[in-house]
């Protein structure tokens, strides 16, 4: 008997409840960056409440061998993604370079929009990337075969249900990601487990995968993936610091954000969008040749991950601004804020990826995408740029 219902609702609730009885595997498990500004509201807590530290101490409670944290793998993200930003800037294109770390936006591009296949990033989404990390580096770390991992995804997410069964994202033989749960679907497994969650101490995540920036943060609400990647972009491809980080004109929950970023001389038209109209507004206006952009974010749900389907439900209207204010927090209080800088993302890449775009981090980081618009039987792979 289920106190709240989640196992009859939900199969993947009951998958990982088994996992975690038999056992019998290394069990791991990251969280978004937007599930720790919203999980304590399902236990009572106000709105825009940070909960990074009981979440962490709740799924150590739960069970897990190892919590990560998938702000890491946004980190990591920004590397490959600023640095083939930094590629396309060098080679004349091809422009506006689009963000990929939404797979329901992935998914309207492979359907509707199949002509910007070779403009969207080929990097994979963050908790993608630290699943293929987990089963690539950290399986040789702790030497335990892959298929001897079971790794679960908390997210804002109900797309990256979907994302995880895409052929493409298998590594070593075996899925990156084995189940996606959401932070709604974790408040019921701690229910379940009866984990008094508000009277937790705050824990920290484990290493190596566990350290993360500011920059890694703001990929929880609309806009930080595009600040988080020019932070990193200014300072790789111009080889001096950014006097001042904050990128404001891409910040706040405006369905379409707009700025011209000036990148020592040279003006980058940059673009945000936020909500499916207002991305299929923007989409057509770029289809149509109306306006041009060098870089676009691109995030499904309105105000980003902080809004995702996989969120808990509230009734106060500012529900979305104070999450935001809370993610800001976080970057505000972190001690590094731009991801070039993450001492354990410095790690990974001496002793396993060895640069950014090198042939291991193609291999492990870095995805293709299909064309689904024609008819069934007819799609086709198209390799990435
Ligand atoms: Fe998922 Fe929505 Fe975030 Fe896209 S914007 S990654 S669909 S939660």
């Amino acid at each position: 008997f289920c106190p709240v219902g989640a196992i009859t609702e939900n199969s993947q609730v009951r998958k990982v409840l088994e996992e975690l009885e038999k056992h019998d595997k290394v069990l791991i498990v990251q969280t978004a960056p937007a599930t720790r500004v919203a999980l304590g509201e399902e236990f009572g807590l106000e709105p825009g409440s940070i909960s990074t530290g009981k979440m962490v101490a709740a799924l150590r409670r739960l069970g897990f061998d190892y919590v990560f944290d998938t702000n890491f793998a946004a980190d990591l993200t920004i590397m490959e993604e600023g640095s083939e930003f930094l590629e396309r800037l060098k080679n004349g294109g091809p422009f506006p370079m689009f963000t990929s770390c939404c797979p329901a936006w992935i998914n309207m591009m492979e359907k509707l929009y199949p002509q910007f296949i070779p403009n969207v990033s080929s990097a994979k989404s963050p908790h993608q990337m630290l699943g293929a990390v987990v089963k690539t580096y950290f399986a040789k770390k702790i030497n335990v075969d892959p298929k001897n991992i079971f790794l679960v995804s908390i997210m804002p997410c109900t797309a990256k249900k979907d994302d995880i069964i895409r052929p493409q994202h298998m590594i070593n033989g075996v899925p990156a990601v084995d189940v996606v749960l959401t932070t709604r679907e974790l408040a019921k497994l701690i229910k379940i487990k009866k984990i008094p969650f508000a009277t937790l101490p705050d824990e920290n995540y484990d290493d190596p995968l566990g350290e993360s920036t500011g920059a890694g943060a703001i990929f929880g609400v609309t806009g930080g993936v595009m600040e988080a990647a020019l932070r990193t972009a200014y300072e790789l491809g111009l080889g001096k610091p950014l006097g001042k980080i904050e990128f404001e004109s891409v910040r706040g929950l405006e369905g379409i954000k707009e700025a011209t970023i000036d990148f020592n001389g040279k003006k980058l038209k940059v673009a945000v969008a936020h909500g499916g109209l207002n991305v299929r507004r923007l989409l057509d206006k770029i289809v149509a040749g109306e306006v041009y952009y060098d870089f676009v974010e691109i995030m499904a749900c309105s105000g980003g991950c902080i809004g995702g389907g996989g969120q808990p439900k509230s009734l106060d209207k500012d529900v979305l601004v104070k999450r935001m204010k809370a993610i800001y927090t976080i970057d505000e209080l972190s001690v590094i804020r731009k991801s070039h800088e993450n001492p354990s993302i410095k790690k990974l890449y001496q002793e396993f990826l060895e640069h950014p775009l090198s042939h291991v981090a193609h291999e492990t980081l870095h995805t293709t995408y299909m064309d689904r618009s024609k008819k069934k039987g007819k799609v086709e792979v198209l390799e990435h740029v």
